[in-house]
């Protein structure tokens, strides 16, 4: 089955097609400023050269238009014509309570995505677009959502309800969802393929660690707690985010600095985290170059990053009564040897032992552990947009995810 994978954002559509026969990536591309002047696709047919097209693309229809286009055409394409697809796997950020894995899109599962708008502003309404937008161009191809949240929907009330009355939960839906769900269970999958033993077996720890980061505790297959929580504010430090804080800090702020409603918001989620702390960037590279300038704001801002993966990895292996294996993926988990290094540093009495000549390597597949290492330490890039297309097969076919 050949399946489009489409992940919507306000502005910016993302996708890929895939022969999920060997699983293998026919086409990618990336739509930019839909609904701004300059709008473009740049579509890429495997193996080929980029293809770029500066045409206007008022809404997110005409957006995916252009990608159906792009998809089969003539010299840049890779279908015949739209009927080759199977189906169309649509990532979305926020399914809240309401499903704890992907589903064929119905009008009852729209109407409930809709109901999820509030607890995910910023996203679930350009995901919903780009739903509605494939339903009108492609009415009979059948759709799937593959939810962020889902894969955390097996945490124990003890992990996910917040110490606060009990009746904004129950209310406001006010409770821990995690994010990068698809993320955490692809890399999980992986390693115990890798490692060659039972996911059911297993107790591995995933470090998600990119510009948004979040560590994910999963239990014989199933992820019992999650750094990340109401929104993907909380939980570790991240490229521009806070996470954990001490939550009387925002009324103080607010108050010290004067700032209007919503202020707070944009400080903690967009002028924090590494960026916060060194005043360089949000991007390890540039931070991890200042640092070796010796810039003390930029080095403090790694070890702060680093402190806190490892409080989580040590927080989870208390949750999980020990580990297996402890996975990094993501943009600095995958190419950042220098942090995988400080994370894993003087881990020995838990049973991590990193391989410091294995481990200086970049975005590839490999176990970086010593070989006398209890816990398996693995380097594996993670694949949403695989893992999507694996749960739309499924689904599509009735089969369970
Ligand atoms: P992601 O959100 O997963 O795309 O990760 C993006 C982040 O990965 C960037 O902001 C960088 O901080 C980080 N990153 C990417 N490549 C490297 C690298 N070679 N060394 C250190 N950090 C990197």
């Amino acid at each position: 089955m050949k399946v489009l994978v489409i992940n919507c954002g306000s502005s910016s559509l993302k996708y890929q097609v895939l022969n999920m026969e060997g699983e293998i990536l026919m086409a990618k591309g990336l739509v930019e400023r839909i609904g701004m002047d300059g709008s473009v696709i740049t579509h890429e047919k495997e193996g080929e050269d980029k293809w770029v097209n500066e045409v206007p693309m008022e809404t997110h229809k005409e957006a995916i238009k252009q990608v159906l286009d792009a998809i089969v055409d003539p010299d840049h394409g890779v279908l015949k014509d739209m009927s080759e697809l199977g189906a169309v796997g649509h990532r979305v950020v926020h399914a809240g309570e309401k499903f704890a894995s992907s589903v064929m899109i119905t009008p009852e599962v729209m109407a409930a995505l809709e109901e999820c708008t509030d607890l995910a502003p910023l996203h679930n309404p350009p995901n919903i677009l780009g739903i509605e937008a494939c339903q009108e161009l492609m009415p009979d191809t059948p759709m799937v959502g593959v939810f962020d949240t889902a894969f955390h929907q097996t945490m124990p009330p003890e992990s996910f309800i917040y110490a606060i009355p009990y009746e904004y939960y129950t209310k406001h839906g006010i409770r821990r969802y995690g994010f990068h769900g698809t993320s955490h269970k692809y890399v999980a999958q992986r390693a115990a393929e890798l490692l060659n033993n039972n996911l059911d077996e297993m107790k591995i720890i995933t470090c998600h660690l990119g510009n948004g980061a979040s560590v994910s505790a999963i239990k014989y297959g199933k992820c019992i707690d999650t750094s990340m929580g109401f929104t993907p504010l909380e939980g570790l430090v991240m490229g521009t985010r806070s996470g954990d804080i001490d939550p009387a800090i925002v009324t103080y702020i607010r108050q010290k600095e004067n700032l209007e409603q919503g202020q707070a918001n944009e400080i903690l989620n967009k002028k924090s985290g590494v960026l916060g702390i060194s005043g360089v960037s949000s991007d390890f590279r540039d931070i991890e170059a200042e640092a070796e300038k010796g810039n003390e704001r930029a080095q403090l801002a790694l070890k702060v990053f680093a402190h806190k993966v490892r409080f989580y990895i040590g927080a989870y292996i208390a949750e999980m009564n020990g580990v297996d294996a402890i996975v990094f993926t993501a943009g600095v988990g995958e190419n950042d040897y220098g942090m995988r290094d400080i994370i894993c540093n003087n881990l020995g009495n838990l049973g991590i032992k990193l391989d410091v000549v294995k481990n200086r390597v970049r975005g590839q597949e490999m176990i970086i552990s010593r070989d006398d290492s209890p816990v398996s330490i693995i380097l594996i890039p993670t694949n949403e947009e695989l893992m999507i297309a694996r749960d739309t097969v499924q689904i599509v076919k009735g089969l369970p995810v």
